[in-house]
């Protein structure tokens, strides 16, 4: 609740039209007992005094009523009848939409279509048969206003109530036996209310409006009692001679309305969540760069070559050091493995090398990535986007995610191919074909008409190696590519994998949290922590001698073979949160063996010959290590 007041408080508009809003409020509160002239004793000696005249602070209408008296009663009946609308309204759709979204089927077919029915008609026009039918009178009215903004209110919350009913939380009610009716109450009405909240704060303004509007016509209040429409009304007549018996009701309703609506968006965007968390707003093509300094200079080593790169996300005023200094290469032919636990910046990584990291909140506050020889980091636009999919290409972890579910995959895999090349259509399927022939679909020429949804898993992932391989990039980053399938598939596709980096001379970057798949298919691997580099080295010695504490705890999740009845350990505590990372080694708090001087300053990643620990007591002696 403060949060929320807090965050209307930050949008300026709100906050006026709010501010405006409670005093008229007060003011209206207030009416009962100010010293006031009884608003419908006529004086029609006194009739027409313009403002400031002595007695009648705002002047008198044509039958010599005191227009302030007016004014101030004729707005408390307003604004009485507007909120009463706006909740009758608001209560009687949010009933018929809930009921109509939880039950569903025939219910919400049969109650839908009334509604429908009854949005068919202009509103005014349906407000004014409803008062022809009813007689006319302010409390008619009031009726006919909210009866046109029920179908509003019900056709809104319906949809967020289809989207609710189905939800786990719900599913789990009804499991657990709880009746409809206490479902609706405990489960769907504390969801909704937000929503009713929004759309009466947006509409209770024009529901104000269309009451005077009635009242204008003479449908609303009757004489001699004043609303701020029915002051209009009888104003119109004098409207050249004496202007402000018109002016005065005109600019209330002015003031009202605009503070209404103004307060109204500001409250939408405050409870909105999709609006609060900056959804709406669309990430930038490619990731912020914001560099202090100069970048690294080029080591020189290796097709793509990653120098300490550092990758963060500004939330509020939070940041994320999601990636802290990862330097990394990859030579042509050769397989790279990252692996460690989820969240410790492996896909940040990844994702930045080719300014995939969503912008905001992302930021690339430092280092180099270059891609024989040329840094990728703040490259225009253009220049990415040639070079995504053609030089560097991804492979991710749900190809459902990747792949269009209304499009057939062949069609997606010839969007792919055209994106680059100007080929024509025949052509294009023929390489697609092709493609799915080199991940080894069977039948490829009758696959090529699926839809992702024919298709299994391990398939549909074979669609996503097609898709990377169909500009013939020379790098393909995979992350966690078999980390959703079962171990046979699996394996299907680190063979594929395997093969392809032989055959074409690709190189792979492979991120994965399992040391079984590096160990089966990478040259060399960078154990990851915490959004550093903590162990690397050429596979076979990694797994022989690890070093980092971290490494061999990581290995020791993994099961063996033949091993017996070794108890699988897992890792005890949580990898910490990046954006209060300790000082000193980042794993320390999980460590066996910490001392106090592992909390203490930065530790350097230490090593030669591409093999390198970042911790102050590896467990390897050197001599052994460098073997
Ligand atoms: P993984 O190693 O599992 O691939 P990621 O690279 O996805 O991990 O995430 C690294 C860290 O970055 C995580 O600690 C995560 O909390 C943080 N992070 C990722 N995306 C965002 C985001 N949009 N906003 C804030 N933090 C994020
Ligand atoms: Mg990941």
């Amino acid at each position: 609740m403060i949060a929320f007041v807090r965050l209307l408080a930050r949008n300026r508009l709100a906050l006026a039209g709010g501010i405006v809003l409670s005093l008229v409020i007060l003011l209206v509160l207030l009416t009962p007992i100010l010293p006031l002239a009884d608003p419908d004793v006529t004086d029609t000696a006194n009739r027409f005094k313009p403002p400031f005249s002595q007695g009648a602070l705002l002047g008198t209408d044509h039958l010599g009523r005191d227009l302030l008296s007016r004014l101030l009663w004729g707005t408390q009946l307003s604004l009485a009848v507007g909120f009463a609308a706006a909740i009758i309204a608001a209560t009687v759709g949010a009933a018929i939409g809930i009921v109509a979204g939880f039950y569903g089927g025939r219910t919400d077919n049969i109650i839908m279509r009334g509604v429908d029915m009854l949005m068919a008609f202009p509103y005014i026009l349906l407000a004014l048969a409803i008062v022809a039918a009813l007689g006319p009178g302010l409390f008619n009215a009031l009726i006919a206003v909210a009866a046109v903004n029920v179908p509003f209110f019900a056709r809104n919350i319906r949809g967020v109530t289809v989207g609710i009913a189905h939800k786990e939380f719900v599913d789990a009610a009804r499991l657990a036996g709880m009746s409809n009716t206490r479902i609706i109450l405990t489960e769907v009405l504390p969801n909704v209310i937000p929503v009713i909240i929004i759309a009466m704060s947006t509409t209770i303004g024009w529901m104000i409006l269309e009451t005077a509007g009635l009242s204008f016509l003479g449908l609303g209040s009757q004489p001699p009692q004043a609303d701020l429409g029915s002051m209009l009304g009888e104003a119109r007549s004098a409207l050249i001679s004496n202007p402000h018996t018109s002016i005065v009701p005109g600019v209330m309703i002015l003031i009202i309305v605009m503070s209404i609506n103004l307060l109204g968006d500001g409250v939408r965007d405050a409870l909105d969540p999709r609006l609060k968390s900056g959804a709406l707003s669309r990430p930038m093509a490619a990731t912020l760069v914001r560099r202090a300094g100069t970048p690294p200079p080029p080591a020189g080593r290796g097709l793509l070559e990653v120098r300490e790169l550092q990758t963060q996300f500004h939330v509020k005023d939070r940041v994320y050091r999601a990636v802290g200094g990862v330097s990394l290469h990859v030579e042509k032919g050769e397989c790279l493995g990252i692996i460690g636990e989820s969240g410790s910046g492996k896909s940040v990584t990844a994702l930045s090398v080719m300014g995939l990291v969503a912008s905001p909140p992302g930021v690339i506050t430092g280092g180099a990535v270059r891609y024989d020889g040329t840094d990728l980091i703040g490259a225009p636009y253009r220049q990415l986007r040639d070079m995504r999919g053609r030089n560097v290409a991804y492979i991710f972890q749900d190809p459902l995610a990747t792949l269009h579910p209304l499009y057939r995959v062949g069609d997606q895999l010839v969007e792919a191919i055209r994106s680059h090349r100007p080929i024509g259509k025949e052509e294009g399927r023929a390489k697609a074909i092709e493609l799915l022939a080199a991940v080894r679909i069977p039948n490829p020429e009758k696959r090529i008409s699926d839809y992702p949804h024919e298709m299994s898993g391990g398939m549909r992932q074979r669609v996503g190696i097609a898709m990377a391989l169909a500009n013939d990039p020379d790098i393909i980053i995979a992350d966690e590519p078999t980390t959703a399938l079962d171990v046979t598939v699996q394996a299907q596709i680190l063979a594929l994998l395997d093969d392809l980096r032989r055959s074409r001379g690709l190189a792979i970057v492979f991120i994965t949290h399992d040391f079984g798949v590096v160990a089966q298919l990478c040259d060399r691997v960078a154990v990851m922590y915490a959004g550093r580099i903590v162990e690397e080295g050429h596979t076979r010695e990694i797994l022989e001698t690890p070093r980092h504490p971290y490494t061999t705890r990581l290995m020791a999740c993994v099961p063996e073979l033949g091993e017996g009845k070794r108890r699988l350990e897992a890792i005890a505590g949580l990898p910490p949160v990046v954006d209060k990372l300790p000082a000193g080694c980042a794993f320390a708090e999980r460590c066996l063996k910490v001392q106090e001087v592992c909390r203490q300053g930065d530790i350097p990643l230490e090593g030669t010959g591409g093999r390198a620990v970042r911790c102050l007591f590896p467990e390897a002696p050197i001599s052994e290590a460098a073997e």
